[in-house]
């Protein structure tokens, strides 16, 4: 069909990341590698084989270079896993009876290597024998490569295929959108996912419009196809007529005069009309986000996730690789603070680390998740905290644990801490001695024993994201429970209480740093029930710092004391929208 044909329609999701984008559909069918099936006939067998051989031949030189980095880098033990790989390549079984399904199906060479490698994964996984188990994840991983090779294609980095384009995908892991800073892509837009999931934390952070949820987004929009992406209301026009285009360039004009209104006075301090000094910092989650971090405003790092160093490689990055990061963190922000998250890998951030990659979990969130993992991974962890604790010479660098569930684990990090500033003293090398300490509070049981926390550490971050999934029992990137994702709920209002209450008792500063800290309907709350900083994304910044320099604190006291009471989350919405409309007239309609 003619595309000036073509009718508008618009689908629905979750605006996930602020503004507007037009361009063309670039569709992703799935996430997972897709194979072209069709049919040979008999003089094209030979081909068939041939390509196959090539295609065992490359993914060995791979494997090995890799395996010679991994040995490099961790050594011979952790190498020898890849000995597992290598040996599936020259399995006869697997090879023998890929070529005789071809021989028989005379379907390509991609689908019967595939089909036969299924049925070998599936007999092993089934086998009551974790050796043998493990066995099934050899062969996903090998295959997964061969078949990268066989249909010619790198393994996709989205920089490369979406450049310009809106990205339709069904589900953006964290590892793919840990490309998306280099991408150039316009606008996103996935079948699933909710707003606190990685992919959309990371767009929003690059400032790429984003909607989510969007159900079967990717069967219903055409590759090529033109949209407009609305990442206000969650809005994705398909085909759109010029009478639609015509109203989202005003849209988009007018949006860019707002904003360039509050970027204005960014760069004045965050105090209250009543005088009070609020500390705003910023969520980064690499360090090519350090310029805007500045320009919005923030006066540091609230947390930096560096979880993302570990999920673009396919080997653990070095100590002094990693150093180099953190350093430049500090020096970029001199005396003001960089908070560094030790790595949280694990839940919806999967690393790919050949020798690490985790076994499918049913429940990853709850599972070998942040701190967990570090805990167990000493030689890993303490990497990290040397590098953190190296870099601290060079700033005011604060290190900060993710996923703490009580005091055992708290201790236990600390402990690794102290050991890893003891050999950096063996040793002679420069570090703050004095390094402030802080735990992230995201899990309830945290939270309920943040009396018994700080006596190990110096301040706290509250994770909003995890501690309200946890709390709600709400998958936080699960479009079909995404509407139960409250915030107001008054069940984490009062949890938010508690932690304040401790904090303030012990006289423990505390930050919110979760997604709810940058909803300017959500942050006066905080400010209210005694937040001491906010750490928010470099987007949303200006409009929280605008907020800031036009209330008062004593009202969002008020504020919070009163939506305390209230039994339903739409009732403190409401209470949160006057308290902006009172504070900003007419212009609050144009933030919220
Ligand atoms: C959180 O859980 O609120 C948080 C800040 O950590 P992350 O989003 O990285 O899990
Ligand atoms: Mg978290």
């Amino acid at each position: 069909m003619d595309e000036r044909t073509k009718e508008e329609f618009i689908l629905q999701g979750i605006g996930a990341s602020p503004g507007i984008a037009h361009g063309r559909a670039f569709v992703v069918a799935a996430s997972e590698l897709e194979v072209p099936v069709y049919q040979i006939d008999e003089s094209q067998i030979e081909g068939e084989i041939e390509r196959f051989e090539q295609a065992l031949v490359a993914t060995r030189k791979q494997i090995q270079a890799v395996q010679a980095e991994i040995e490099k880098n961790l050594g011979e033990d952790e190498a020898r896993i890849f000995d597992a790989h290598l040996l599936v390549l020259e399995d006869q079984a697997l090879i023998g009876e890929t070529i005789r399904e071809l021989n028989t199906t005379r379907r390509n060479i991609e689908v019967c290597f595939r089909d036969v490698a299924n049925r070998y994964i599936a007999a092993f996984g089934q086998i009551d024998d974790e050796y043998l188990r493990e066995r099934a994840a050899d062969i996903r991983d090998v295959v997964e490569r061969v078949l990268h090779n066989l249909t010619g294609r790198a393994i996709a980095k989205l920089s490369e295929v979406a450049r310009d384009r809106i990205l339709f995908t069904h589900n953006l892991s964290t590892s793919d959108s840990a490309g998306l800073d280099q991408s150039g892509i316009l606008g996103l837009v996935t079948d699933t996912g909710g707003r606190t999931s990685h992919a959309v934390i990371m767009a929003r952070s690059m400032k790429i419009p984003a909607v989510v949820g969007v159900e079967n987004a990717t069967s219903r929009v055409q590759h090529g196809d033109w949209v407009i992406v609305d990442g206000y209301d969650g809005l994705v026009i398909v085909n759109p007529s010029e009478k639609t285009l015509f109203r989202y360039g005003k849209l988009q004009l007018h949006r860019k005069s707002i904003e360039k209104k509050i970027l204005a006075a960014a760069h004045e301090p965050a105090v209250t009309l009543d005088g009070q000094r609020v500390s705003l910092v910023a969520n980064i989650e690499n360090i090519l986000e350090l310029e805007s971090a500045a320009s919005s405003g923030a006066e540091g790092v609230g947390l930096f996730r560096t979880e993302n160093l570990f999920m673009q490689t396919e080997v653990f990055p070095s100590e002094d690789m990693q150093c180099e990061v953190y350093r430049k963190a500090a020096e970029f922000f001199g005396d003001r603070p960089v908070i560094i998250r030790t790595m949280d890998i694990g839940g919806d951030k999967p690393v790919k680390w050949a020798s690490f990659r985790s076994t499918p979990e049913a429940n990853p969130f709850l599972g070998f998740r942040g701190i967990r993992f570090c805990l167990e991974n000493a030689v890993l962890f303490k990497d990290q905290l040397r590098a953190i604790l190296r870099a601290s010479a060079h700033g005011n660098i604060k290190v900060m644990f993710p996923m703490i569930s009580g005091t055992d684990e708290l201790d236990r990090a600390v402990a690794m801490l102290e050991e890893a500033k003891e050999e950096l003293r063996r040793k002679g090398i420069p570090f703050n001695q004095k390094i402030e300490v802080g735990s992230m509070i995201e899990i309830p049981g945290a939270a309920l024993t943040c009396d018994l926390l700080a006596g190990s550490c110096d301040f706290f971050s509250i994770g909003t994201n995890d501690l309200i999934q946890y709390m709600l029992a709400v998958d936080r990137v699960n479009p079909r429970t995404a509407h139960l994702y409250q915030p107001a709920h008054p069940a984490v209002l009062r949890m938010l209480r508690i932690i304040f209450d401790s904090a303030r008792k012990t006289k423990t500063p505390v930050s919110v740093c979760g997604e709810m800290a940058g909803d300017p309907l959500m942050a006066p709350i905080l400010l209210g029930l005694g937040a001491d900083q906010l750490s928010v994304a470099p987007s949303s910044l200006p409009t929280v710092k605008y907020l800031v320099q036009h209330m008062k604190l004593a009202d969002a006291r008020k504020l919070a004391r009163d939506v305390l009471r209230v039994d339903d989350p739409r009732k403190t919405i409401e209470l949160s929208r006057a308290f902006f409309t009172r504070h900003l007239g007419a212009f609050a309609s144009e933030l919220i």
